[in-house]
């Protein structure tokens, strides 16, 4: 066993606190004063060592923000849609979307460990991923010599079995003209555990090798994470963390000071800072281009350049994630 990997002695703990009135009891919390929406077809789930990183009594918290489902996401707001970044118009075979030169992005798993209230797929049909589209997706990058770079996305590609995570990264592996293999995932912050045979894999991969997690405020940062990130640097990863800026989560310029910094103690860069895609349901997170730009000048101005994310807006059609 890799001695930087996450003892399993969580396992007892991990069972996801499936329903929002235990969610609130734990955190000593009135759901009464909460405006809970109990019914989302979004359904409420995050991981116990998520769970564990958020405050008592307080309904504000950056981290229960994120995940609490709220009565407010029902309101029909103008300009919000369910699938506002067009991937369901990208996708040549089902599970493979290739938008930007020389890379595409995988659907690799219809699960997360977690359901983020803001996410832009929360309305994606993911039933259709199966293992028998991974072989049209895998046909579609071997004849397409354009692609140099895959994407595992999802969902989460790191709720899957090792093993077969292991058997789609040989099946990359053999394709020539293939350098480069990315890994999406919020799985090592929100519920770090080890992955003992995927990452001696790895190791041992012709593939270069980067890990750009999901993390958007510096409580998201534990021990556990600090593990899990060294376990990854270790296989020959480069970390790299994408963030959604988020009204009331980390829309201030001392939050994502923070952050950056925090994250840059566990050996991982901040790459971009997206602002909010405008998915239906998620109006109540965004925070305005003007306010996402002034807060970007003064982070500038704190910061070295290097932790300084990138902040972007995924705009449908373009070929890039535009930069604000
Ligand atoms: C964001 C995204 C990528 C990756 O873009 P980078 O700028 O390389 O990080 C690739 N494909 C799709 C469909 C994306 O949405
Ligand atoms: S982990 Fe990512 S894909 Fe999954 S719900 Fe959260 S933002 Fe969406």
């Amino acid at each position: 066993m890799n001695k930087n990997s996450v003892k399993s002695s969580e396992t007892e703990q991990t069972v996801p606190i499936k329903a929002t009135h235990q969610l609130c009891h734990q955190l000593q919390l009135n759901p009464a004063h909460l405006r809970v929406e109990a019914q989302s077809p979004f359904r409420f789930k995050a991981p116990h060592h998520f769970i564990q990183q958020i405050k008592n009594q307080a309904p504000d918290d950056p981290l229960l923000l994120q995940i609490l489902p709220q009565t407010v996401e029902n309101e029909i707001i103008e300009g919000f849609k369910a699938d506002p970044v067009g991937d369901l118009a990208a996708n040549p075979v089902p599970s493979l979307i290739h938008k930007y030169h020389g890379r595409a992005l995988l659907m690799t798993s219809p699960r997360c460990d977690i359901h983020c209230r803001y996410c832009f797929r929360r309305h994606f049909p993911y039933q259709q991923i199966n293992q028998n589209h991974w072989q049209q997706a895998i046909q579609q990058i071997e004849q397409d010599t354009s692609l140099g770079e895959i994407i595992l996305s999802g969902g989460d590609p790191l709720t899957l079995a090792e093993g077969q995570l292991i058997k789609l990264i040989q099946r990359l592996e053999a394709i020539d003209h293939l350098t480069t293999l990315r890994i999406h995932s919020r799985t090592p912050i929100v519920k770090p555990q080890a992955f003992d045979q995927l990452l001696a894999h790895c190791a041992q991969s012709r593939l270069q090798k980067v890990l750009v997690v999901h993390c958007n405020h510096p409580n998201e940062l534990t021990s556990k994470s600090a593990q899990q990130m060294q376990a990854f640097r270790q296989a020959g990863f480069t970390l790299l963390n994408q963030s959604v800026l988020l009204k009331g989560v980390n829309d201030s310029v001392e939050t994502l000071q923070s952050l950056s910094q925090a994250l840059f103690q566990q050996g991982i860069l901040p790459y971009y800072l997206h602002q909010l895609d405008r998915v239906t349901g998620a109006a109540h997170f965004e925070v305005s281009t003007h306010r996402a730009q002034a807060v970007m000048t003064q982070l500038r101005a704190l910061l070295p350049g290097y932790l300084v994310p990138k902040l972007v807006q995924e705009i449908a059609g373009e070929p890039n994630k535009t930069p604000l």
